[in-house]
């Protein structure tokens, strides 16, 4: 049994994050969707809010679930005995911070592997912040992030919720 974790803010999910969890799912027997819950971080939607969307978005997906997370990502998966971690790159710049993180991981938990995903093409200049920068300018957002996050942030704009 081939099991990875793919830990993420997914504030929120966008097209770029559920395709690399079709991807991943596509190689892996099993795949943790981790929602991190960093309570240093102010997020737009809640915990369980990101959990629930990315819960809907993958239903079709049998060997996928999500789980929320508020402890270190590595303590985590081994309590879990997971041993791979997949992060998504786009580009050069995601590359060196999530290059830093992995060698942080790696310190604190040698035997956790990071693997990287690249972005698909058609994806590559998704970022969760962007796109809520735009939705809070009632920015159209479908094409960025699947119709039921398109409106899940009109909702949260309209209500004056962030
Ligand atoms: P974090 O706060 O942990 O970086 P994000 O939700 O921003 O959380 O991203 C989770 C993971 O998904 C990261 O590895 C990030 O690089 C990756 N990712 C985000 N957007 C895309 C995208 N458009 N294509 C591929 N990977 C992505």
């Amino acid at each position: 049994m081939l099991k990875a974790a793919f830990p993420g803010s997914f504030d929120p999910p966008t097209l770029g994050h559920i395709d690399i969890i079709q991807r991943a799912a596509g190689i892996f027997d099993e795949l943790l969707v981790v929602v991190a819950e960093n309570h240093q971080k102010k997020y737009l939607f809640s915990a369980e809010e990101r959990a629930e969307m990315i819960r809907r978005l993958t239903v079709d997906y049998r060997t996928v679930s999500v789980v929320i997370c508020d402890t270190l990502i590595v303590d985590f998966l081994q309590k879990q005995g997971i041993k791979l971690l997949i992060r998504g790159v786009r580009g050069l710049e995601d590359f060196s911070y999530e290059f830093e993180l992995s060698m942080m991981n790696k310190a604190l938990n040698p035997g956790i592997e990071t693997l990287f995903m690249t972005t698909d093409p058609e994806y590559f200049v998704l970022r969760s912040s962007s796109i809520k920068e735009l939705a809070s300018f009632q920015g159209n957002t479908s094409g960025m992030v699947p119709p039921l996050v398109v409106d899940a942030l009109k909702e949260k704009y309209r209500t004056g919720k962030n």
